[in-house]
């Protein structure tokens, strides 16, 4: 398999390349070249089969040549091996048409260890073959970071530095990060806003200097390694319950469009997805998108689902691609357009093409009583991200005797406090994070200023070669 930028220009990589390089040069985000169809009887052949067994089979087509299977195999196993549920994502049954599936057994209580201990795995072998060495540089508002941070502490041949802003984000969030002592590990609180962040790691992936001394590379969801790894549940989770014979429908907490592009991705292979739904918070632009064909940037609005406090949605850009008939010119053109203007107006003809997709926005009381419901109706304490899934998925115009999954995916434990508001319910800590407060924090503290977080890195990164 390989795999092609949505810009058109970059050259075309295997999964091998696509996976150190993050970002196309050309600015864009990779895809496969085409998507692999499974027929009905291929899906049906997973019935039975375990998560690890399940994965390794949806990956393949997705790996090609770079890995062997038992290579493969291995991997999935390890990453997955450190989960605290046997089923890995295990669906709970809420009523008669609602699921919820877990995603937040992992380390770090965020769905996004599902693909992130993967992908550390995936570096570590490409690394190995190579001799090379990478250093990961980004930038975090919370769970990304403790996500990376747990799958890439003490492996060879990767400096990770993560930059968080100084006091904004969460104690559980930030311990998560600075109790893992390892020496490839390095915090950097900016004394700045998660923006600031963010932006210095913008300039040090565009500056000369740094990209001639290191190997720099991305952990965020531009990574196609990491939407492959989510690929896996939503086959998993539809299998059990029932397809390919039955169709289900998805609802997605949705912030940086990378799960929902994930699902899409399912259904180009050929699961019978009834509806991918678009779950935002009061941060709307893909509700926006999908209902009116306003893709605009709006000004961030803090809320109890931060993980969705976005007002860009990167792998939007993915499904673009698609909808533009897989022309990288046009594709380029509309994303100029818009890192220019700040908007882009999606015409009807290219929505109907993607309608597998709905979308609804949540808002704080929204996701107050999908916390209630679920508590009171169904005994399930969920956390803000997952109860603005479940109120879309609630509200959902859907065909009658439709199971609709919503993808749960953060511990309640982790937003213990707006949990705590809605519910009254103080969700508390799983055993296995329990050591947080009892750790010592390594960190260090930097001001927003770039050539001292330029000069930090430098120090401490290994040459790429
Ligand atoms: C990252 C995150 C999301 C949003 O996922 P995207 O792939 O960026 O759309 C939703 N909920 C939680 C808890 C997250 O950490």
């Amino acid at each position: 398999m390989d795999y092609i930028s949505t810009r058109g220009s970059a050259p075309a990589l295997d999964f091998e390349q696509v996976t150190l390089a993050g970002l196309a040069s050309d600015g864009g985000l990779y895809v496969p070249r085409e998507w692999p169809r499974w027929s009905a009887a291929d899906f049906e052949s997973l019935r039975g089969l375990s998560y690890v067994e399940t994965a390794v089979r949806v990956m393949t087509p997705f790996v090609g040549d770079a890995l062997t299977q038992d290579e493969l195999r291995s991997l999935c196993s390890t990453a997955y091996g450190g989960f605290a549920h046997d089923a890995i994502t295990p669906l709970v049954q809420l009523d008669g048409a609602h699921w919820l599936l877990e995603l937040f057994h992992g380390p770090t209580l965020a769905f996004k260890d599902v693909a992130l201990q993967m992908l550390g795995g995936l570096f570590e072998t490409f690394l190995a073959r190579s001799g090379k060495a990478l250093t990961i540089v980004g930038a975090t508002s919370g769970d990304t970071g403790s996500a990376a941070i747990q799958s890439l502490a003490g492996r060879e041949r990767i400096e990770i530095f993560m930059l968080h802003p100084h006091d904004r984000i969460t104690d559980v969030q930030r311990r998560q990060m600075t109790t893992i002592h390892a020496p490839n590990v390095h915090n950097i609180a900016i004394e700045g806003s998660f923006d600031d962040a963010q932006a210095m790691v913008k300039r040090i992936f565009g500056d000369e200097d740094m990209r001639a001394k290191f190997s720099i590379s991305a952990v965020n969801s531009i990574n196609w390694a990491r939407l492959m790894a989510q690929i896996v549940y939503y086959v998993w989770a539809a299998i059990q319950l029932g397809a390919p014979s039955r169709r289900v429908a998805f609802s997605v907490p949705t912030g940086n469009f990378g799960d929902a592009f994930a699902g899409y991705a399912a259904a180009q292979m050929g699961l019978p997805i009834e509806r991918i739904i678009v779950a935002t918070n009061n941060n709307d632009i893909m509700h926006r998108a999908f209902s009116q064909g306003d893709y605009s940037k709006g000004a961030v609005e803090a809320t109890g689902a931060p993980s969705m406090d976005i007002q860009i949605a990167s792998n939007f850009e993915r499904l673009l691609f698609d909808m533009e008939g897989r022309d990288g010119a046009k594709t380029n053109a509309r994303m100029a357009d818009f890192d220019q203007s700040g908007r882009m107006t999606i015409p009807r003809e290219m929505l109907d093409k993607v309608a597998l997709f709905s979308s609804c926005r949540a808002d704080a009381d929204d996701m107050s009583s999908a916390m209630r419901w679920a508590h009171e109706q169904c005994d399930e304490v969920i956390d803000p991200h997952t109860a603005a899934g479940l109120h879309a998925a609630r509200v959902a115009d859907l065909p009658e005797d439709t199971a609709v999954v919503t993808l749960a995916t953060a511990h309640p434990a982790k937003f213990r406090e707006t949990v705590e508001r809605a519910t009254g319910v103080r969700p508390a800590l799983p055993l296995r994070v329990g050591h947080l407060f009892e750790r010592e924090e390594r960190l260090d503290i930097l001001p927003a200023d770039y050539d001292v977080v330029k000069a930090y890195i430098t120090e401490r990164a290994v040459p790429s070669a």
